[in-house]
């Protein structure tokens, strides 16, 4: 690999997106660290570069934020004109179970709106990628569709083809939210241990699909792979909120263990799969 492949990685400050940075960095790649916050942004690069690696930008970028997306993407194009890889691994964990709308909204609106929003903004540089460019999404098991408790409400996620079905789904979801006046959500079908967060990671492998899907029906001579991976359960701010995570305080998996498949799926030979989800580097179900 070389430093004219370009690489993003959101929320890349801390936890697995350090990670990611790190190892796509070692690989030889031009990485592009992105934080929201921009001190810890700058401190995470200045850790890479004391470490050796100078192939290291950093960038603010809240996917939040329309405006930062936007700021971010006219800055990376006036400065390579292009992308080669987008590792969509920013997210939050929400682990009260009871109904909080804000709390909802607020992991909705980052962990599948925002990333969807970060890849429509994106995909226009990427499809200028002169090798053919990758999309790893960072998602979680959690988001598979056999932790709906209800069998009708699996099906119908399990047939999502379209962009306005699935954020027709995420918003019934918040509907439900607030609706649900006992916190059960389990009554409306959906995952139970952590809803907001799960609900928010299945919409985003149904995007996946949906996404690959779309972008092979388009034959305009440019190709894009997209995949999403379950990391394993690592370590980090994330998991170390939520003692049920990490069993007598442990993760069963390492750091580098969390990192081989996006690294692998990000560094994947253009061809390979698209519009899958992974575990371990192997097709798993959605
Ligand atoms: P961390 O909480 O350690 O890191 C999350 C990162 O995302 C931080 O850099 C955080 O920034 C950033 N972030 C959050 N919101 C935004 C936003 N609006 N814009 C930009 N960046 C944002 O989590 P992990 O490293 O554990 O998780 C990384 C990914 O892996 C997530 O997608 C998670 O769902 C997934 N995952 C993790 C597992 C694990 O065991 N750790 C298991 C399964 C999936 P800040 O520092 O400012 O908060």
């Amino acid at each position: 690999w070389s430093k004219e492949t370009i690489a993003i990685v959101t929320g890349s400050n801390k936890g697995l997106g350090y990670g990611i940075a790190k190892e796509l960095a070692k690989q030889g790649v031009t990485v592009v660290l992105t934080a929201r916050n921009e001190k810890r942004g700058l401190d995470a690069q200045k850790n890479l570069f004391n470490e050796g690696l100078t192939n290291v930008l950093f960038h603010q970028l809240d996917i939040s934020h329309s405006e930062s997306i936007s700021k971010f993407s006219t800055w990376l194009n006036e400065k390579y004109g292009g992308l080669d890889i987008l590792v969509n691994n920013a997210a939050i964990l929400h682990v009260d179970t009871i109904r909080d709308y804000q709390a909802a909204k607020e992991c909705l609106e980052i962990n599948y709106f925002g990333t969807k929003r970060m890849i429509e903004a994106m995909l226009p540089l990427l499809k200028a990628s002169p090798t053919g460019a990758r999309i790893v999404n960072v998602s979680s098991e959690y988001g598979r569709l056999q932790w709906l408790t209800d069998e009708s409400l699996k099906e119908h996620c399990s047939t999502l083809s379209t962009e306005d079905q699935i954020d027709a789904l995420a918003q019934r979801f918040l509907k439900d939210v607030k609706e649900v006046t006992d916190g059960r959500m389990e009554k409306r079908g959906w995952a139970i241990e952590y809803p907001y967060y799960q609900v928010s990671k299945l919409c985003l492998n149904a995007y996946t699909r949906y996404l690959a899907a779309h972008l092979m029906d388009l034959s305009q001579g440019y190709k894009v792979f997209v995949n999403c991976l379950c990391p394993g359960i690592i370590q980090t701010d994330m998991t170390l909120q939520e003692e049920k995570l990490l069993p007598g305080g442990v993760a069963p998996d390492t750091m580098d263990e969390g990192v081989d498949t996006p690294v692998w799926l990000a560094l994947h030979p253009i061809g390979g799969p698209t519009g899958l989800f992974f575990y371990k580097r192997k097709v798993i179900e959605f």
